[in-house]
């Protein structure tokens, strides 16, 4: 007979042994949450006080995972200042003694996990005396990509079943491992294939192989490896932390939080380890940087990977066929991700030759995955068999959608837009992969400018997640919805603007390259301006990354910058372009051209070119928190100015944008949230004194310099 536990438990008995499936009726994945936590409790301790019952299974309803984890809008809310930190220290201590109380129960329970368990899912099955997996599932730990860490005894278990020096990576990388490398790491007992996790969960009970005790609740129990001091494990703690320091410039206080649990809950027993855990946990909690790569990466990266935007009327739209126009780096990269989404891509260049060109760099580019055991040879295959190279632009005659990515130049994409549309049918987009021409500007040479829009993709399109969706004036509820649909099939993530010059992000990454040479005019170290943008969490400093978007982009998208902008605003932008003229008249377009603001030797090494750089700087101003300030204010402003011009009207999407387009610092949340957590008047006064001290770039618009104090712009602000 089947018991029910709020909804979120069965319960069926084989014989003496309850078999417990975690499975959340409303939800295709389990999570945690405290309803989950209750109920587990209160399954797990009926079947613990059932005389008639001598072992536990846990295991999952759904069909290919066990638990996801937790529930992170819960474990954000609880980071909010406004959740009283008493309740957050309870809610945290249940969810710790609940798995606790497993251990600890005296019968024993094994977890048969059937499919992926991650974070406070891995540690559940942790807590059970013996775990049973799935061999190509995946399982880890990765709390600390959101800057926080495994509270429910992950740290302490971790490294009690292993040893420090092999859980550091576990834990420090937030790195997922299979199912049969978690039996290799010492992590699972078995590994088998799936759908027979229950059966071989059964079979270790009923072959009498699980001890109802943990290892470390055995008395004279060792720590495997020994503890904190053992020289060995010492020196990697430490190095483990100077890593982790350079790695996020002391942004990212998880990493440290982490080592601390290690260090302090290696000489603890368990139960007081535990409860150092918990502590740093809640600390972890409770401060910003969590909070908002939580609510920035996770919470609203979820929404807009469900299409959040996306209108409700045109019913959902499956693409088959498309085209690309243009097969240089973008081109390439969106036929491969479109065709590995099962979409047929024709291939049109200049050529056939040049497209066939695309497709032999696409096929190198599986062949390395393949070798690198990342992709099956069937699956490459597959893939490659998808994408059709057109001799011309009558290749395209058929396909549901066409996106070009030629040359950025106005003329030649609406010659393009012509000759394209003519060959379509009456319902076929036209998308623009344009990373600066507005699109309301491109789509006068549309005939069908109701389908047309710009979907802006990042370079590498096939790593980077985020598509920048450009919704011009006459773009249709169903050319957006179907162009969502679209890129939902080719597991992108969408964030929806409006039109304008450079869009949002665009005009983001070229504030920041901006102020990085502004920062070399007022006579700051080079050396020191890379530092103080790598100090920000930006992931290279602005002049590195100019040269490696190629200083002959960054020179055109100013220029065409410069005569879209006026009054104080545009005033300071002639001073850099004269930096950035002066680079291309001396053929420095960066690394792709051997030399840019810095120089490339053959075997990829690169330094600062000080001989160059030395006529435009004295080298003389020091100040890292002053460059590094700049940098961040120059960031601000523009998505401020994108707010006020309504190019962005949705704060949470715009942050989501700036951390997956431009590598915005994820532990700062996004511009919108700095704004907003810094003040709005905070925000204003700086601007202005910076308008002083460095340029009329920082001069903020009218909405953003006269705002109310506390103003909020996150729709989910009070
Ligand atoms: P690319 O030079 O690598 O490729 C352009 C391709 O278009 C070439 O193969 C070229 O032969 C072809 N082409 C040019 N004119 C053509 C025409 N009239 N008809 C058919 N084919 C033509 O350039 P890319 O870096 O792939 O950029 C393409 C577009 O994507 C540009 O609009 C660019 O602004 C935009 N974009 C680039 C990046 C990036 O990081 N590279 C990022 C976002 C957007």
């Amino acid at each position: 007979m089947t018991k029910n536990y709020s909804n979120m438990i069965d319960r069926e008995d084989d014989g003496s042994i309850a078999i417990l499936r975690i499975d959340l009726r409303d939800r295709s994945m389990n999570v945690l949450d405290p309803g989950v936590i209750d109920a587990i409790a209160v399954a797990t301790g009926e079947a613990i006080a059932d005389p008639a019952i001598s072992g536990i299974v846990i295991t999952s309803g759904k069909e290919n995972g066990f638990l996801a984890g937790a529930d992170l809008t819960v474990v954000s809310g609880w980071g909010d200042p406004a959740y009283a930190l008493a309740s957050v220290r309870a809610e945290v201590a249940k969810l710790g003694n609940t798995f606790r109380a497993i251990e600890t129960c005296g019968k024993p329970v094994v977890a048969a996990c059937n499919g992926l368990a991650l974070g406070g899912g891995l540690e559940l099955a942790l807590a059970c005396h013996y775990r049973v997996v799935t061999r190509h599932a995946r399982y880890g730990l990765p709390e600390i990509t959101l800057g926080l860490l495994p509270g429910a005894g992950g740290t302490q278990r971790v490294m009690r079943l292993i040893g420090i020096q092999a859980a550091l990576p576990i834990l420090m990388q937030g790195r997922t491992i299979s199912g049969a490398e978690a039996v290799e790491a010492g992590l699972a007992h078995e590994a088998v294939d799936r759908g027979q996790v229950v059966n071989a969960a059964l079979a270790a009970l009923r072959e009498n192989r699980v001890k109802a005790l943990a290892a470390w609740d055995e008395k004279g129990f060792r720590l495997p490896g020994g503890d904190a001091y053992a020289p060995a494990n010492a020196n990697a703690l430490t190095v483990a932390s100077t890593l982790s320091h350079v790695a996020s410039k002391g942004n990212n206080t998880a990493p440290l939080a982490i080592l601390r649990c290690i260090h302090d809950g290696s000489r603890l027993p368990f139960d007081k380890a535990q409860q150092v855990e918990q502590k740093y946990f809640v600390d972890l909690l409770r401060k910003p940087a969590a909070r908002n790569i939580v609510r920035t990466m996770f919470i609203t990266k979820q929404s807009a990977d469900k299409l959040k935007r996306r209108p409700e009327g045109p019913p959902k739209h499956i693409m088959s066929r498309m085209g690309v126009l243009g097969t240089g780096i973008m081109g390439s990269g969106i036929a491969e991700v479109s065709a590995a989404a099962g979409i047929d891509v024709v291939l049109v260049d200049r050529s056939a030759d040049i497209a066939e060109a695309s497709k032999t760099r696409i096929a190198k580019g599986l062949d390395r995955q393949v070798a690198q055991g990342r992709l099956t040879q069937e699956r490459r295959d597959a893939i490659l068999s998808r994408i059709h190279v057109g001799a011309g632009i009558e290749a395209f005659a058929g396909c549901e959608l066409v996106i070009e990515a030629i040359l950025e130049d106005i003329k030649v994409k609406q010659d393009a837009i012509r000759n394209v549309e003519a060959v379509l049918g009456e319902d076929a987009i036209f998308a623009t992969n344009t990373s600066a021409l507005p699109i309301d500007e491109l789509a006068t040479a549309s005939i069908r400018p109701q389908n047309f829009i710009g979907l802006h993709y990042f370079s590498p399109v096939p790593k980077m997640a985020l598509v920048e969706v450009i919704s011009g004036k006459a773009t249709s509820e169903q050319t957006l919805a179907r162009s969502l649909d679209y890129l939902a099939q080719t597991k992108k993530t969408p964030v929806v603007v409006n039109d304008g010059y450079g869009f949002y992000t665009t005009r983001c990454v070229d504030a920041y390259l901006r102020e990085g040479i502004h920062l070399l005019l007022d006579g700051f170290d080079p050396i020191l301006i890379e530092k103080a943008g790598e100090a920000l969490g930006m992931p290279v400093g602005p002049l590195c990354l100019s040269d490696e978007v190629g200083n002959d982009t960054a020179h055109h998208i100013s220029h065409f910058f410069e005569n879209r902008e006026s009054g104080p605003v545009g005033a300071d932008r002639a001073r850099s372009n004269a930096i950035l003229d002066r680079l291309i008249a001396d053929g420095r377009t960066g690394r792709k051209g051997g030399k840019g603001f810095y120089t490339y030797a053959e075997d990829g090494s690169k330094a600062i070119d000080r001989a160059f750089l030395s006529q435009l700087t004295d080298f003389k101003r020091q100040d890292l928190e002053v460059a590094r300030e700049r940098m961040l204010f120059a960031q601000l402003v523009e998505t401020a100015r994108c707010w006020d011009s309504g190019v962005i009207e949705d704060a949470a999407e715009a942050d989501l944008a700036a951390c997956l387009g431009w590598a915005f610092p994820t532990h700062l949340g996004g511009p919108m949230a700095v704004i907003e957590q810094m003040g709005s008047a905070h925000f204003a006064e700086r601007c202005r004194e910076l308008v002083a001290q460095a340029g009329a770039r920082f001069t903020l618009p009218e909405s953003f310099a006269r705002a109310r104090p506390g103003a909020r712009y996150y729709r989910d602000a009070a």
